[in-house]
């Protein structure tokens, strides 16, 4: 019998997982996979229902952590997301992370789990947000490190090293980027007094396109678990199932590297090469 294929998914922030890859999770989980999530933060440094921390409203940066990671879990086991993981990183604080250590921590991850897929950020952040960045470079790191079997760490001696097939960058194209942003609200980030936009990659670095459309009202119902976000995502209530299908019905990757397929066609399937 053929192993069950692993899909692991390294991200930020809770809701990324429903946000930013929801359908390919459902998905995946529904055939059967195992999806595992590493989330990083516990998004302490957010909104809470719309106050911001100042406010006497907001629980202060721990409480919310707590709430988050219960809306986190919530929202995984609405996508059938099998374990998830927190590094327990402070929210916008992942770019000044100790980089051995972060990489150290994701190998370690890597080699217990033995995905087959990886699944992150872009090097672009999505919208240049600097903890996607980060997400992004430490997983990159990690998924070539846990292959290594020189890549040395006290508390993962005992496993051994493990070769990811597949890792994938959420690359969303501008149609993606338009449709996300006129139903949701423009996304920046400001960093260092710049104002950084969403970073559309170009259709043809787009290697691979996943058929999500039949998720997405679970996606929507997983959204809907970050009830603390509630108000970030508002607008979101009041889309048909039309508009709905057309958000959450796609989802576009870049192909960094895969050991198992290749070449210039585009992939419609995140386990090409890997299932039979
Ligand atoms: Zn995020």
């Amino acid at each position: 019998m053929m192993r069950t294929p692993k899909l692991m998914a390294v991200l930020a922030h809770p809701d990324d997982e429903s946000l930013g890859v929801g359908g390919t999770l459902a998905k995946y989980a529904s055939e059967g996979a195992d999806v595992f999530l590493l989330t990083a933060t516990r998004g302490d440094s957010g909104r809470f229902r719309g106050y911001r921390l100042d406010d006497p409203q907001h629980p202060g940066p721990l409480a919310l952590a707590n709430i988050r990671e219960a809306e986190l879990r919530a929202a995984a086991s609405v996508l059938g997301v099998r374990e998830v993981s927190i590094l327990d990183y402070h929210d916008q604080h992942l770019d000044r992370a100790n980089p051995r250590d972060a990489v150290t921590t994701i190998v370690g991850h890597i080699r217990r789990v033995q995905p087959d897929v990886v699944l992150t950020f872009g090097p672009d952040g999505a919208y240049g947000h600097p903890d996607h960045i980060a997400i992004s470079q430490f997983t990159t790191a990690a998924t070539v490190a846990a292959a290594d079997r020189a890549f040395p760490c006290d508390e993962i001696e005992a496993l051994q090293p493990h070769a990811v097939s597949k890792l994938y960058y959420i690359a969303w194209p501008e149609s993606t980027w338009k449709a996300y942003q006129s139903a949701f609200r423009k996304l920046v980030s400001t960093v260092d007094g710049i104002e950084r936009q969403a970073a559309p990659w170009p259709d043809w670095a787009i290697t691979t396109v996943i058929d999500t459309r039949s998720f997405w009202s679970t996606v929507w119902r997983a959204i809907c678990c970050h009830e603390s976000q509630v108000t970030a995502y508002g607008r979101l209530k009041d889309l048909s199932p039309d508009d709905h299908e057309a958000l959450w019905g796609q989802q576009s990757f870049y192909r960094v590297f895969s050991t198992v397929n290749g070449g210039r066609g585009r992939e419609t399937d995140l386990l090409e090469g890997i299932r039979p």
